[in-house]
């Protein structure tokens, strides 16, 4: 399968090309070619299968041209060493848990299945050292550090911006050490993927190493995460609840929606989408208008989603692109909602107290999304929760007065000690740093 450029400049990039770059040459994004679409018999049957059954089978339709079967279902394998639940929440409203993995949040997906993509192609090419360099708004530099962690022939730098990421977050990506660098940045999470974004469209620094994105602009990051749409279709048709279904996903940089789009044009049954945003709105603005006007981000506490240009608009836009009308089909498939810090405390509040489930404050927009849209009754209502509360624990305890329970899992980060490197927001500050090593 080949990979062309949302912007169209850039020559087609074979998988290895495109998970390795990550940005095509004329700072598109990589899409690939053709969405292959599963007839309705194989759907039908996921209700009978594992997710890792069914995690192959949506992997082979993407990638099975460029690798081999066995290989392919082994890093499937590594990927999901953990289970996507559905959680019934209320009458119709269920949570696709996506917090069971390592770092606690749904992006270690994305971030296992490149990591070990990226170290096949690196291991079978013999490539030279490749450097990830990943902007983090707080999940993203954990779920990709700890999923590259002592991944030979890679280095990975994580930008963040200081002071703006839970401190439960910062310790899941500056503990690591060995093959993960932390750069903390004295500026906003816009400013951690502009100096990204410049860093790859400098030659002298493409010269100087081997660079490459893990943000969710990666096909090897964003793709994979439409494995657990599958998986949750297969749970709910599994209690007869699959139909007229309604997901709600909590959004920021847009990639988790993007991939249930994807989702649905290989022909998984969703009646529509929801982007649940916080503050941070340019999409709903986007539906209601028609006009796309990025903005800074401003910050909330659902700060994962603190982002004012989402990279995968130009996805979503592409993916429309055979409509004549897109912005009208846009709004066929995705209504938007946006949430104030308020209404995402008052939704965990309410949600706690009334049916014993805690949100975390990202889940909590995709569940008061899907009350504001109002299921019907013969809908059914899924919203993705994306990270486990305890990520955000003083947030989440404030709210609630309470003092919820740290797993194990995120107990031993806390443990670590606090590793990383403090730079200003100028480029040039970030190329010198990064022409040393
Ligand atoms: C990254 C993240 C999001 C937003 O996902 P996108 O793919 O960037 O839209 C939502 N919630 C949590 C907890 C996240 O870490």
């Amino acid at each position: 399968m080949k990979y062309y450029s949302t912007n169209k400049q850039a020559p087609l990039a074979t998988l290895e090309e495109a998970v390795v770059k990550g940005l095509a040459g004329d700072k598109g994004l990589y899409m690939p070619e053709r969405i292959v679409r599963l007839d309705e018999g194989t759907i039908n049957n996921m209700k009978n299968q594992s997710f890792h059954e069914i995690a192959c089978t949506v992997a082979q339709a993407f990638f099975g041209e460029d690798i081999e079967t066995e290989t392919l279902n082994e890093i499937v394998k590594d990927t999901l060493s953990f289970d996507t639940p559905v959680v019934n929440v209320s009458e119709n409203i269920y949570s696709l848990e996506l917090f069971h993995g390592p770092t606690l949040a749904f992006k270690d997906v994305g971030g296992r299945f490149m990591a070990r993509l990226l170290g096949y192609f690196i291991q079978k090419e013999g490539l030279k050292q490749v450097n990830v360099l990943v902007a983090t708004s707080g999940d993203t530099g954990s779920a990709v550090a700890n999923g590259f962690l002592g991944v030979p022939g890679i280095h990975v730098y994580v930008l963040y911006p200081k002071g703006k990421v839970s401190p439960i977050q910062e310790c899941q990506f500056t503990t690591l050490g060995q093959n993960i660098t932390a750069l903390e940045i004295d500026g906003t999470f816009d400013d951690c993927q502009a100096l990204v974004k410049s860093a790859f469209m400098d030659d002298e620094l493409n010269r100087h190493m081997k660079l490459t994105s893990a943000n969710s602009i990666n096909v090897a990051r964003f793709l994979p995460q439409s494995f657990y749409y599958f998986n949750a279709y297969a749970q709910l048709d599994k209690l007869g609840k699959a139909d007229n279904l309604v997901i709600s996903v909590p959004s920021g940089n847009f990639g988790n929606i993007t991939a249930g789009l994807f989702a649905k044009w290989m022909g998984l049954p969703v009646k529509r989408f929801i982007a649940a945003n916080n503050r941070n709105d340019v999409f709903l603005e986007y539906l209601r208008t028609g006009i796309y006007s990025p903005r800074p981000s401003v910050a909330t506490i659902a700060n994962a989603m603190d982002v004012g240009d989402p990279s995968n608009f130009a996805r979503i836009m592409d993916l429309f692109d055979i409509y004549g009308d897109k912005h009208h089909e846009i709004c066929q498939h995705i209504t938007g909602y946006r949430f104030t810090d308020e209404e995402i405390e008052y939704t965990i509040r309410y949600v706690y107290e009334n049916d014993g489930y805690l949100l975390d404050p990202h889940g909590a927009c995709g569940y008061q999304a899907l009350i504001q849209y109002a299921l019907e009754s013969d809908e059914t209502g899924l919203f993705l929760e994306t990270a486990h509360p305890a990520k955000f624990k003083g947030t989440v305890d404030r709210i609630l007065n309470a003092d919820i329970e740290i797993p194990a899992k995120l107990q031993a980060f806390m443990k670590g000690t606090k590793q990383s490197v403090e730079l200003c927001k100028d480029f040039d500050a970030f190329k010198s740093y990064l022409m040393e090593q």
